[in-house]
């Protein structure tokens, strides 16, 4: 059984949530799965010794229950990115748009150091807003983009296609695309 077979088999559909006409992909059942919980660790933790990347920064909140583990595994330092407010001290924040208004993101204003090449993990790339808005706070923080990495790639939202620019010619990993 191939990787993406493993992980989509514990990936469920809940339609009309978090809103009628939305079919959210729910991982839950995947977290609850120690080998596909573990896979999907290994195959993040590959890629931070293939991008030659030092810090995992994880997208609050599932970004964090799949980010942590990596950085654990790949032997790398961790950074949350949180919903503004969460954070103390000096941080450094940014907004986005939403379909209905926006958004924002925040880091600790110490937690990149210069040049550090950093890797993004979050469950879902949708629409690539909150990708797109974290791809801004490294640059802004003086550090590089190492990459991308998401499970499950939601390709009819273009997230992809959003998230150019700001990639500047660095990767983005989805195990899955649907
Ligand atoms: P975007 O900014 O790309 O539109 O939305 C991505 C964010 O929303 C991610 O942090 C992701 O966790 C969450 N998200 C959006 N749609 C889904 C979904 O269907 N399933 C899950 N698990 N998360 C989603």
């Amino acid at each position: 059984q191939g990787l993406r077979e493993l992980l989509l088999g514990h990936i469920r559909d809940v339609p009309d949530y978090p809103k009628p006409g939305v079919v959210f992909k729910d991982i839950a059942p995947l977290l609850a799965d120690a080998p596909a919980f573990a896979a999907l660790t290994d195959a993040f933790a590959e890629l931070c010794e293939h991008y030659a990347v030092d810090k995992v920064m994880g997208l609050e909140a599932r970004g964090f229950i799949l980010g942590a583990p990596v950085a654990v595994r790949a032997g790398r330092g961790f950074v949350p990115v949180r919903k503004a407010g969460k954070l103390p001290g000096e941080t450094l924040s940014q907004a986005y748009d939403l379909e209905y208004g926006s958004a924002e993101i925040e880091i600790q204003a110490d937690a990149l150091a210069a040049g550090d090449r950093v890797l993004v993990i979050d469950d879902v790339l949708a629409t690539g807003g909150t990708a797109e808005a974290s791809l801004e706070l490294i640059r802004r923080a003086g550090a590089e983009v190492a990459g991308v990495a998401v499970l499950m790639e939601l390709g009819f939202l273009a997230g992809r296609q959003r998230l150019e620019r700001s990639l500047a010619g660095a990767p983005l990993h989805a195990l899955i695309t649907v």
